[in-house]
C-alpha cells in the first residue's frame, strides 16, 4: 500500500506546523499550529478536510504554538478522533494556545467570537489522552510512539511504525544537545525508512556556540548594571524564557554577575510556575523571582514600578510583538542610554522586534544599547546531520524551514504530496 505524508502548514515556512500522514490507510495528523501573520493564521483546514474527511489519530508534539495554536479548530473539525500528547505538553497547552487567542483578540477584548474560541479550547482539552514517552498508542494496525526531542519540556518526536517493522519517523523541533531544563533527544534504534525532519537551521552554516554566547550575554549584563543601567531580556515564553533565568541564576552563583534582581513578567511567568512544578525544581529564588501584580495600577504603570525594583526584566513576547510586556518595557527603556535589550533569538519578519533590528530610523530612535545572542533549542546543522547518519533513512523530507539552494530538492513544501 502507498503511505503519503503532505504538509497542510509549516513546510516551507515556520508556523501553522500541520502534517497529514497516510500510513497503511490509516490518517494521522501531528500538530495544528498557527502563525504569526494576521492575514492567514492557520492551516489550510479546507484543503485537510478534502484530503481527509476522518482523521484516525491527532498528535500534538510540544506547545509551542506555531505546532498547537489552533488544537481547538481542528478538534472541533474532528470531533471523534483522539488527540495524544505527552503528560508535560498537556499541562502546557491550556496556558499556551489561551494566550494565542487573547493575543489575536486584542483588538475585540471580550467578544463573542473570542468566547467561542475559549469554549472550543475546553472542548478541545477535554479529549486530549496523556501518554508517556514510549508508550505505544494503537492506530488499528499502526503504531504510534513518543520519543524524547529536547527542545521544550514535553516535547515529542513521532515514530509511526507500519508493516513489517517498517518506521516513519516525525521529528518534530528537536534538540540533540541536552539544555539546562531539558534532557537531549532520544532517537529510536530503528533504522527510518522515511525520515522528516524539521530544518530550522539546516539551510545555514550557523553552528552555535552556545557557551559562548551564554557568556557573551552574561557580560552584557554585567556591563549593564555595572554602569547603572537596566536589561530587558525579551524571551518566549515556553523554553527560553526558563533556560535564561537558570543561565542567570547561576552566572549569580558562580560568580560572573554580580547578584541582581530578576523579574520574570508575562506569560513567561505562568510558563516557568508550570515547569517548577513538572520538573520538581526550584526555578525562582531570592534574586530571581515572578514580577509582582499590582491593584490599581494600569499595566504600564506596573511595569515602571518593576522597572525602579529590579535590575534585569525577563519578558514575553520574544520578539517585541506590539502590547505584549515586553514591548511596553522596551518602550520604558529605550531613551536611556545606560540600558540594555538582549534578544535572545528568533524573529519572524512580521514582529516590531524584526523591524527594530532591520530599521536604521527605527534603531535610531532607541537611544539604549540593542544586543542580539542566539540561543537555540533546535539542532544546528551539524546535528541535524548526526540525525540523518544515525536514523539512515531510505527517504527524507525537511520541513519548518525556509529552503534554499541545491537542497531544496528534498524539501517538502506546502500541499506537496511525499510518497513513501
Ligand atoms: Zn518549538
Ligand atoms: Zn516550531
Amino acid at each position: 500500500m502507498e503511505n503519503l505524508f503532505i504538509p497542510i502548514g509549516g513546510g516551507n515556512e515556520i508556523g501553522a506546523s500541520c502534517y497529514l500522514y497516510i500510513v497503511s490507510g490509516k490518517r494521522i495528523l501531528v500538530d495544528s499550529g498557527i502563525r504569526f501573520s494576521k492575514q492567514e493564521p492557520y492551516p489550510d483546514f479546507d484543503f485537510l478536510k478534502a484530503l481527509a474527511p476522518e482523521l484516525d489519530a491527532i498528535v500534538i508534539t510540544h506547545a509551542h504554538v506555531d505546532h498547537c495554536g489552533s488544537i481547538h479548530l481542528l478538534s472541533a473539525l474532528y470531533p471523534e478522533t483522539p488527540i495524544y500528547t505527552t503528560h508535560e505538553t498537556a499541562q502546557l497547552l491550556s496556558l499556551m494556545v489561551e494566550d494565542a487567542i487573547k493575543v489575536r483578540h486584542i483588538a475585540d477584548r471580550n467578544s463573542e467570537e473570542e468566547w467561542k474560541e475559549y469554549r472550543m479550547l475546553d472542548e478541545a482539552l477535554s479529549r486530549v489522552e496523556r501518554r508517556e514517552f514510549f508508550d505505544r498508542i494503537e492506530v488499528g494496525d499502526v503504531e504510534v510512539v513518543l520519543y524524547p526531542a529536547g527542545h521544550v519540556l514535553g516535547a515529542a518526536s513521532v515514530g509511526i511504525y507500519y508493516g513489517d517493522s517498517s518506521l516513519a519517523f516525525h521529528s518534530g523541533d528537536i534538540s540533540l544537545s541536552s539544555q539546562r531544563s531539558v534532557g537531549r533527544a532520544e532517537l529510536p534504534s530503528h533504522k527510518a525508512d522515511f525520515l522528516v525532519l524539521e530544518s530550522t537551521y539546516f539551510y545555514s552554516d550557523r553552528r552555535f556556540k552556545r557557551e559562548e554566547d551564554e557568556r557573551e550575554l552574561l557580560e552584557t549584563v554585567k556591563k549593564t548594571v555595572e554602569r547603572g543601567g537596566k536589561v530587558l531580556i525579551p524571551a518566549f515564553a515556553l523554553g527560553r524564557a526558563q533556560e535564561i533565568l537558570l543561565l542567570l541564576s547561576e552566572g549569580m552563583r558562580r560568580g560572573e554577575i554580580p547578584p541582581i534582581t530578576v523579574y520574570v513578567d508575562g506569560l513567561a511567568r505562568d510558563v516557568s510556575t508550570i515547569y517548577e512544578n513538572l520538573l520538581n525544581r526550584t526555578l525562582f529564588n531570592y534574586y530571581v523571582q515572578p514580577a509582582p501584580v499590582y491593584q490599581g495600577l494600569s499595566f504600564e504603570e506596573a511595569c515602571r514600578e518593576n522597572l525602579r525594583e529590579a535590575d534585569c526584566i525577563l519578558a514575553t513576547s520574544g520578539m517585541l510583538v506590539e502590547g505584549t510586556p515586553s514591548f511596553i518595557y522596551s518602550k520604558l527603556l529605550s531613551r536611556n542610554r545606560k540600558s540594555s535589550i538582549v534578544f535572545s533569538g528568533y524573529m519572524a519578519e512580521e514582529s516590531f522586534g524584526y523591524r527594530l533590528l532591520s530599521s536604521r530610523e527605527l534603531l535610531s530612535v532607541f537611544k539604549c544599547q540593542i544586543e542580539r545572542h542566539h540561543l537555540s533549542a533546535h539542532s544546528d546543522r551539524e546535528e541535524l546531520e548526526v540525525i540523518l547518519d544515525t536514523l539512515t533513512p531510505v527517504k527524507t523530507a525537511f520541513v519548518h524551514g525556509y529552503p534554499t539552494g541545491e537542497e531544496m530538492k528534498h524539501h517538502a513544501f506546502n500541499r506537496e504530496v511525499v510518497r513513501f
